[in-house]
């Protein structure tokens, strides 16, 4: 039922190996004949969530090219109904069943909402509060467990709790997906980009599915 999904999971998969070793497609992803190819529309094999920082672009760590990846970038991968609307919107439109939540190692949003935590900060902008909000829910339990112990395990573990919020944000935040993993073989994943590696974790949601 999710075979589409675990297809283009490996599709991604292959890429990023590709990425970090090196060995990536220069040219031929973006070139004049593919642009004009997609005159006539587009169907993405994944859709992406991710940070918007700037060393973690989808379309590079995954050595994808012009039309293979919906990408949808916020600081902090969060989700908010502008993200679960985007998300409705390539599934629906472009029949694409896969979905992953790209989080990554020393993300500033995760740290920043750490920090937050520790000393709040009366003077931070509404709209970034608005951020640091989405993210707070997720990891402020880990304050009171062993790893607060030491401040980068804290990190660590806090970048995969957002991960895995917002995965389940789009998991059971709209009937819309809902009813598309139940019966039509939508998969969301969630996963981290090392930036001292260049690899990818996939490690929420994937075994489940296969
Ligand atoms: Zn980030």
């Amino acid at each position: 039922m999710k075979a589409a999904a675990l297809e283009a999971l490996g599709r991604l998969m292959e890429g990023n190996t590709r990425f970090a070793s090196c060995t990536g497609s220069v040219d031929g992803l973006s070139s004049r004949t593919r642009r004009l190819e997609l005159l006539t529309g587009q169907q993405p094999f994944a859709i992406v969530l991710g940070c918007s920082d700037s060393r973690v672009p989808a379309e590079l760590v995954f050595d994808q090219g012009l039309g293979d990846l919906f990408v949808i970038r916020v600081a902090g991968n969060i989700v908010a109904p502008s993200q679960i609307g985007s998300v409705e919107f390539a599934a629906e439109r472009f029949g694409t069943r896969l979905v992953v939540v790209l989080g990554h190692s020393q993300c500033g949003a995760v740290l920043a909402t750490l920090e937050e935590l520790r000393r709040p900060n009366e003077g931070q902008s509404r709209n970034l509060r608005s951020i640091v909000d989405r993210i707070r829910p997720s990891v402020e339990g880990l304050l009171a467990t062993p790893f607060a112990r030491d401040l980068d395990t804290l990190a660590r573990e806090a970048v995969r709790a957002n991960v895995r919020a917002s995965a389940n944000q789009l998991r059971h935040g709209s009937e819309t997906l809902e009813r598309l993993i139940e019966q039509d073989g939508l998969l969301v994943v969630g996963a981290e980009y090392s930036l001292e590696s260049g690899t990818v974790d996939v490690f929420d949601g994937a075994l489940e599915a296969g």
